[in-house]
């Protein structure tokens, strides 16, 4: 067992790309909540160790496979590194037909995940307490809801606590989807569906304000070709310009169904995930948003290292200030309206502190800047487990129309695990609501039709043993999180 799940670091010292200090001065940023950082990082630990055992656990149980007491030895050794048990059937035959190490691996990945579910509350009440953008926050700055639709890219998944330091509340929430491109009739749908919630009383505090729509694109500064967005070819230009697009088709949407005035707001921001820093792109006066005219939170963090808080903040300020009077390309309609302006600054030095974790905890730009999921969640995304690198996220209804975000997810694992033997677990996971009757049988049929429809889209692989699926439905009003569901014919896995 690798202790605490720490990623392997090179041996070479990396550039810290993000902090670059003259002699005698540290990486100590004085808006950075350094008790908040450690709080992530021991959550950080906490999680990864569930999953980094999996590997050298199986390792040692594929060595023991075929002594006289495998199956208690086993059990125990699952118990101790593991935190559970393994299933009986799965190891009692191993001695005649051999460990099936593929099956075992998938079953540990999904069983580390349930743990992650299941202990989430515990595991995540330190850091969750310390969280100041909360609903309120966005209230105070003229936002009932704000509906965030980051890449399904697994680098992205710590996105709210670690990038963003967003407390999870009711007033938030995420949709991820393949190149940030979400659903325009969907979106339309969601903040219909708001907008009625919040004219019935439904969203307490949310009498005024506005809905908010943020797209999340991403890049890699270190290596743009190669580990910038798959949906995209990695190509920078075009992930700006098509989560962009995206949300002018929106408001446009919103606008020629319900007249003028109505749309959000939209707010569009990248992500540099080699390191975490983000981009915030200004809204001009009229809400506009341009593709060129952003403060960069790296370029923020360098600057204002050394200084003091009230400083740092007036710098903050100041950059915004500049960036709204640009002209050429970035040249906008004037500043961005005073509750949009502040919750911009509030992001940008809320990020400040992701930027210092991933300096002083990932030695300033992450080991793996690539791919690293564990497993494909396809259907509809958990927001209790929130790390990055945990899981790609495959956003589908039916899988005809979510196909090309499962395409990318299987090219990325063929890459990661049928390169090394392993089979590609996928969680095929949906929500459902108590308060409606029947929905919990509708949404296991629904998996059911996802499940089928992933193996007969793959057929090489699902012949092959190379896909494993497991089936979950969470409660969206009641207690019930990705409960474990499994065919009537016991084919584990297949
Ligand atoms: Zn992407």
């Amino acid at each position: 067992m690798r202790s605490a799940g720490v990623l392997p670091r090179s041996a070479e010292p990396l550039a810290n790309p993000a902090c670059v200090i003259g002699p005698g001065q540290r990486c100590e940023h004085a808006l950075v909540d350094r008790e908040l950082n450690r709080r992530l990082y021991a959550y950080e630990q906490t999680v990864r160790s569930r999953f980094a055992a999996i590997t050298d656990t199986l390792k040692v149980l594929s060595s023991l496979q075929h002594e006289r007491d495998f199956v208690e030895r086993a059990q125990h050794l699952a118990r101790e590194c593991l935190g559970y048990e393994l299933p009986a059937q799965m190891l009692e035959n191993a001695w005649a037909a051999g460990l099936d190490v593929r099956a075992l691996h998938a079953h540990c990945i999904f069983s580390s995940f349930k743990a992650c579910i299941d202990q989430a509350e515990a595991d995540q009440a330190p850091w969750r307490e310390r969280m100041v953008l909360d609903a309120a926050f966005f209230q105070s700055c003229g936002y009932h809801t704000v509906d965030i639709s980051p890449c399904a890219d697994g680098r992205l998944q710590g996105l709210l606590p670690f990038v963003l330091r967003l407390a999870p509340n009711p007033a938030v929430s995420v949709k991820a989807y393949a190149g940030a491109m979400f659903d325009v009739e969907g979106d339309v749908a969601d903040w219909t569906q708001r907008e009625l919630l919040r004219l019935s009383g439904g969203i307490p505090g949310g009498e005024q304000g506005n809905y908010l729509k943020v797209a999340v694109y991403h890049f890699s500064t270190s290596s743009p070709c190669e580990q910038g967005c798959a949906a995209h070819g990695s190509n920078d230009k075009k992930a700006v310009e098509q989560a962009l697009g995206r949300l002018e088709e929106l408001r446009a949407a919103v606008e020629n169904t319900y007249g003028r005035g109505a749309a959000p707001d939209v707010l569009l921001i990248g992500i540099d995930t080699d390191v975490d820093a983000i981009r915030i792109h200004l809204p001009d006066s009229n809400g506009d948003v341009n593709a060129h005219r952003f403060v960069d939170n790296a370029v923020i963090y360098r600057e204002t290292l050394g200084m003091t808080p009230e400083a740092v903040r007036a710098h903050i300020e100041a950059a915004l200030t500049k960036v709204e009077q640009a002209e050429g390309w970035a040249h906008g309609q004037g500043g961005s309206a005073p509750g949009m302006r502040h919750m911009i600054l509030s992001l940008l030095e809320a990020n400040l502190s992701q930027i210092e974790f991933v300096i002083q905890h990932h030695a300033g730009r992450y080991a793996v800047i690539g791919h690293d999921e564990a497993f494909i969640c396809a259907g509809e995304a958990m927001s209790e487990l929130q790390l990055r690198n945990k899981f790609y996220f495959a956003h589908l209804d039916t899988v005809e129309e979510g196909a090309a975000d499962m395409d990318v997810g299987i090219k990325i694992f063929t890459g990661l695990n049928i390169r090394n033997g392993l089979a590609v677990p996928v969680l095929v996971h949906f929500h459902y609501s108590s308060r409606v009757p029947g929905a919990r049988e509708r949404a296991i049929l629904r998996c059911k039709r996802v499940k089928a429809a992933i193996a007969a889209r793959y057929p090489d692989l699902h012949a092959q043993g190379l896909l494993r699926c497991q089936m979950a439905v969470s409660d969206l009003h009641g207690n019930e999180r990705a409960t474990f569901v499994e065919d009537e014919v016991a084919d584990i896995g297949h």
